[in-house]
Order: structure tokens, then sequence, then C-alpha cells
């Protein structure tokens, strides 16, 4: 991957926060960050690219970019990916140029992505908030990945043997949100995000702007006592 993280440390000054997600497969972590996204304002999810055939039901340029395996290859090689991994067989990665897009747009940006993809983020030196979403246990998750019905009994004890090993990285992340009920798990992400948008680093400029309006007013002499 030759494409450097400095471009995103600028589009982060002048733009918007950068969220990851990530969480096992059938957690249901895609299900809360479209809910997220569609109640909060200014924030986006991005859309990956991925070699993956699409599912039934599934939309290209909705759900992922869906692109062919070359096509995959030519972008990895052309440094275009923030990040990339190997899930299941097939490759995902996220563009670094639609990220930055946003970003530079003033958006705040969330991917969706596993845990490779969020080492890969960070050792770039990209500042980002981690939220890590669990199932309740392993029994729940078992029983929505069967409820899932799309994967055979192999493919239910491999995403299942994947998720022992992923769940076990979660102190990486920033913060950890338990997907048990889904309104509650919406609202503690969007939680998360408002509080991560109040930080004094985040609104210096903001609240700057209105000090500026009591030290004008005091030099205009207009400040009157009551
Ligand atoms: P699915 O094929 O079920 O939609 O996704 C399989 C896994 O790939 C999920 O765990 C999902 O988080 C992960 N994934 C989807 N897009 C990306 C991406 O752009 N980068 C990385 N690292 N993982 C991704």
């Amino acid at each position: 991957m030759s494409n450097s993280g400095a471009p995103f440390s600028k589009a982060q000054a002048e733009g918007g926060l950068l969220f990851i997600v990530s969480a096992a497969s059938g957690t249901g972590k895609t299900t809360l960050v479209e809910r997220v996204v569609q109640d909060l304002s200014n924030l986006r999810m991005s859309r990956s690219y991925t070699s993956r055939p699409a599912r039934a039901g599934e939309q290209d340029g909705v759900d992922y970019n869906f692109i062919s395996r070359a096509r995959f290859d030519a972008m990895f090689r052309d440094g275009a990916f923030l990040e990339w991994a190997d899930v299941f067989g097939n490759s995902y990665g996220t563009s670094a140029a639609d990220t930055e897009a946003m970003l530079a747009h003033g958006d705040d940006v969330v991917l969706v992505i596993d845990v490779q993809g969020t080492r890969q983020v960070r050792s770039r030196g990209i500042e980002t908030i981690g939220i890590f979403v669990l199932p309740p246990s392993s029994a729940v998750l078992e029983q929505r990945l069967r409820g899932r019905s799309k994967d055979t009994e192999e493919q239910i004890n491999k995403r299942l043997e994947v998720a022992r090993r992923e769940v076990s990285e979660f102190a990486q992340y920033d913060y950890v949100v338990v997907n048990d009920e889904l309104e509650t798990a919406v609202a503690h992400i969007a939680a998360i995000v408002m509080a991560e948008r109040a930080r004094v680093k985040v609104m210096r400029s903001a609240a700057e702007k209105i000090i500026r309006t009591f030290q004008e007013r005091r030099h205009d002499g207009n400040a009157k006592v009551t």
C-alpha cells in the first residue's frame, strides 16, 4: 500500500471526524450504523469496494461497490485503499479518495470494517474513534447467524471461529456497545457521536467565535450591567 496517511490529517483538521465500527459477522453492525446515519445529520457511512458477488437483494453502489477481482487488484496496486482485508475468501477495501472527500466536505464518516482494517488505519497515524459492537453472548450470536439462514453449517462454524478471535480485540477500540436491543444500541452509538462532536478540540473554533462576541461588546462599550 503506497498512499500515505498525510492527506487525511489535513482533511480531518479542516473537516469531519472519522469513526470506525467493527463487530463479528452477524452482530448487526451494518443495521445499527444505517440507523444512526439516518438519525444524525452530517454523518455518512463509507461504501466499501468488494470483489464479493452481490447477494440477493444487495444493490451495487448502495450496499457495496461490487467490482471484479481484477479491478480490486488494480485499485490495490494504485494505492487507492485506505485499508483493505480478505474476509471469508473475498476482498474488501475502503477508498482513500472517497473517504477524504467526505471528510473534507465537513461530514463525519463511519467506516464499517473488520479488525484487520482498523489496525491498518491506526497504523497510518490517522485519528479515529473506534467503536466495537458486541453481541450479548456467543450463544446469541450463533442463534442470529442461524436465523439469517443464508449460510451453510460449515460457513456458520467458520464465522463463529472468526468471531471468537475478533471479539477478543475489543480493547483496541475506544468504546464498546452491546447490541442486545436495537434501539438501545442505536442510541448508544448516536450518543458517542454526539459526545465526540462536543469535544473542545472539535468545538474550539465555534466556541472562540462565540467568545469573540463577548469581547467585541466589551470593546464597543455596549455591555450593560443589569
Ligand atoms: P459481508 O460480506 O458479510 O458483507 O462482510 C463481511 C465482513 O467484511 C464484515 O465483517 C465487514 O465488516 C467486513 N468489511 C466490509 N467492508 C470492509 C472494508 O472495506 N474493509 C474491511 N477491512 N472490512 C470490511
